[in-house]
C-alpha cells in the first residue's frame, strides 16, 4: 500500500495559539513510518515547514504520489499534543487543497483523541485516531474495512461510531529514528533555547512517554498517560545519528524527563547539548555534579 504522512505546513495568523511556532521534527510521523516500513508499505513522508512546502505544494506532492491512505497530524509534532494549536484551520487548508487526491484520509492528534465528532466534521477525513498513534495507523494500512480498526472513530449518518477508547502505545520497544539530512540541516531550532551561542542544529527526542504524576488541570489523561521509558539503545543510536547530521542539541520532549544514570552518562560523554522539563525535586545532587552543575 502506498501512504503519505503529512506534518501541514504550520502558520498562525489570527491565532491564539501560545506555544512555539518554530519547526519541529514530526515524531509521530517518524515511528508512524518506521512502523509502515517494518510492514513493507511504500511511504512518502512530507513535513511543510521543514521543507518549505505550502500546504498547496504539499498537497500536489501528495497527490502526484497518488497513495491508498493520507495521515494528516492536528499538531505539530507530538511535543505540542499537550498544547496543540486549538484551531483545525492548517490541517483543514491542506485536505482541502488535497480534495481527495489522497485515498483514504486519516487525521491524527489531540483534536480527534479527545474531540473525535467536531474533528471529523470540520476535516472531512474519513477517521480519526483516538490516542497515540503509530501504531493504529500501521493498523489502518493492514485493514480494508476501517470499522473494524481499533482505536477510530468516523461518522456514520449524523452519528459518531467509536471503535474503542483512546490508544497507548507499549512505546519501549520503538526503534531509533532517522530523518533525512536536509530536514535536520533546516532544523536550526534550539528548543526552549534563549539568550546563548546555539552550536549546530536542533531535534527533537523522546526518551520517555507519559508521567506518573496526576495533576488535576493536565491534559494527557487523552494520550501520553502512563509513564513509559523506552529502551536506552534506540535512544543512543538515535542521538548519535542526529549528531552525524549536525545536530548540537536534543530537546527531550518527554511530558517529564525523570533522571536517567545511564542516558545522562551517554549524554556528558557526547558532543551535545540537550533540553528537559523536568521536576528538580526528582534530581540527586550526584545526577545534577555529572552535568557540571
Ligand atoms: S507533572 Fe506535568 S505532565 Fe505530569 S501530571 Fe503534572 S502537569 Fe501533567
Amino acid at each position: 500500500m502506498k501512504v503519505a504522512l503529512v506534518n501541514p505546513c504550520w502558520t498562525y495568523e489570527h491565532s491564539i495559539y501560545f506555544g512555539c511556532r518554530q519547526p519541529h521534527l514530526p515524531l509521530e510521523l517518524g515511528y508512524s513510518k518506521a512502523m509502515l516500513d517494518a510492514d513493507g508499505h511504500d511511504v512518502l513522508m512530507l513535513d511543510g515547514l521543514l521543507q518549505g512546502l505550502d500546504n498547496a505544494a504539499l498537497a500536489e506532492r501528495v497527490a502526484s504520489f497518488a497513495p491508498d491512505m493520507t495521515v494528516v497530524t492536528t499538531a505539530p509534532t507530538y511535543l505540542f499534543w499537550r498544547c496543540a494549536p486549538p484551531e483545525l484551520r492548517v490541517p483543514g487548508e491542506f485536505l482541502n487543497h488535497l480534495a481527495g487526491g489522497g485515498g483514504r484520509t486519516v487525521a491524527v492528534g489531540p483534536h480527534g483523541s479527545a474531540t473525535p465528532a467536531p474533528t471529523l466534521r470540520k476535516l472531512g477525513v474519513d477517521v480519526v485516531v483516538r490516542g497515540e498513534c503509530e501504531e493504529v495507523v500501521a493498523e489502518l494500512a493492514r485493514q480494508s474495512d476501517w470499522s473494524k480498526v481499533a482505536h477510530t472513530a468516523r461518522l456514520q449518518g449524523e452519528g459518531l461510531a467509536c471503535n474503542g477508547g483512546v490508544h497507548a502505545s507499549p512505546f519501549v520497544d520503538h526503534p531509533a529514528l532517522t530523518w533525512p539530512s536536509d530536514w535536520v540541516a533546516a532544523h536550526g531550532h534550539h528548543h526552549h533555547r534563549f539568550d546563548t551561542f546555539q552550536k549546530g542544529a536542533g531535534a527533537e527526542v523522546e526518551a520517555s512517554r507519559g508521567c506518573p504524576y496526576n495533576c488535576s488541570f493536565c491534559a494527557k489523561i487523552d494520550f501520553r498517560d502512563a509513564y513509559r521509558r523506552r529502551k536506552h539503545d534506540a535512544i543512543v543510536a538515535e542521538i548519535d545519528g542526529l549528531i552525524a547530521q549536525g545536530v548540537g542539541y536534543i530537546y527531550f520532549i518527554d511530558e517529564i524527563f525523570l533522571p536517567q544514570k545511564a542516558l545522562l552518562e551517554a549524554l556528558v560523554d557526547r558532543d551535545v547539548q540537550f533540553g528537559v522539563q523536568t521536576r528538580i525535586d526528582l534530581w540527586k545532587p550526584e545526577l545534577l555534579e555529572l552535568l557540571g552543575a
